[in-house]
């Protein structure tokens, strides 16, 4: 069993950006909005602008008050696509219950929509033509390209139907030419759908989604989850000493889908630099 190292792999891809940003002297600029003060967002927004320093970016940080209004928050936004500096945009999700988070999405440019949250991105990676990558799903394939875990002609099955995880996920590992099943909460025969998984990728949010009996021998086992256990820590939703016994490939979390996350957020804010510059 190999444990995937997604600290390694998101080095590696964010050294390549910073290289190429200091070899042509550019400046991408991102700017993190964040309302209110949710403790996962906060550390989310931190290793964000952490990132951004790492690769050389400029960044902003705009920390609202709970109460922001749908108003501010979308003249902000509307602010942000008209400033030069600011090459890419991410307000951090959830927002608090009274804001429309589908309209801020929306408000944003298409052509600084880096999260490739916007409904014309979404449309973008189902036909498999686009400028931004979704950034988790696009982590996990940067993950198995690294290891060199062939996906041609695979049987892959991806738990959670999510608009930003699951269903991306599912088209990314199609256009890699696997055989997909995508399976949710509703989903019948769960345990032996995952079974016949060559590639499991679970999405869920649930600690123990995923146990021994349900992989297959040799499979690769990808944990999107991250959930706070009893004791406050960090867990993904795959039962890790478990279903490592059976694994060929398995990420641990955390350390493997995450810092992918923000390592393809760096490199869609550098797209979004080069395109807004006309850089080829
Ligand atoms: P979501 O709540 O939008 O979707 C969860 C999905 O799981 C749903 O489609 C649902 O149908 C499915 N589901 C729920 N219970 C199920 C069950 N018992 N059996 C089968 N399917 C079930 O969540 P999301 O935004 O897609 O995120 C999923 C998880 O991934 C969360 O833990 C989230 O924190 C994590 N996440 C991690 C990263 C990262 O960078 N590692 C990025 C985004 C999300």
């Amino acid at each position: 069993m190999t444990e995937i190292n997604g600290k390694i792999v998101s080095a590696a891809l964010k050294d390549k950006i910073a290289q190429e940003v200091k070899e042509n002297g550019y400046t991408p600029g991102l700017a993190v909005i964040i309302v209110g003060d949710d403790p996962a967002s906060r550390v989310y927004v931190n290793n964000k602008k952490k990132a951004c320093a790492y690769c050389g970016f400029y960044s902003e940080e705009y920390a609202l008050a709970a109460d922001t209004t749908q108003q501010e928050l979308i003249a902000l936004v509307e602010k942000l696509n008209q400033d030069d500096r600011i090459d890419g945009i991410l307000c951090q999700l959830p927002l608090p219950a009274h804001l429309d988070e589908k309209a801020v999405i929306e408000a944003i440019s298409p052509a600084k929509d880096v999260d490739a949250f916007c409904e014309a991105d979404v449309g973008k990676v189902m036909i498999g033509n686009y400028t931004f990558s979704p950034c988790t799903p696009a982590g996990v394939m940067e993950l198995l390209q690294y290891y060199n875990i062939d996906v041609s002609g695979k049987n892959a099955v991806v738990i959670g139907r999510s608009n930003i995880v699951g269903k991306p996920m599912a088209m990314l590992l199609l256009h890699a030419d696997a055989t997909v099943t995508l399976c949710h909460s509703k989903t019948k025969n769960l345990k032996e759908i995952c079974r016949s998984a060559d590639i499991l990728v679970s999405a869920v949010g649930k600690i123990d989604a995923v146990t021994a009996d349900m992989v297959k021998d040799g499979a690769v086992v990808i944990d999107v989850g991250i959930n706070r256990n009893a004791q406050g820590k960090l867990q993904g939703d795959v039962d890790f000493e478990s279903v490592k016994q059976k694994a060929s490939y398995i990420t641990p979390v955390p350390g493997g889908v995450g810092p992918m996350t923000i390592a393809v957020l760096m490199q869609n804010t550098l797209t979004a630099y080069k395109a807004n510059k006309k850089i080829k």
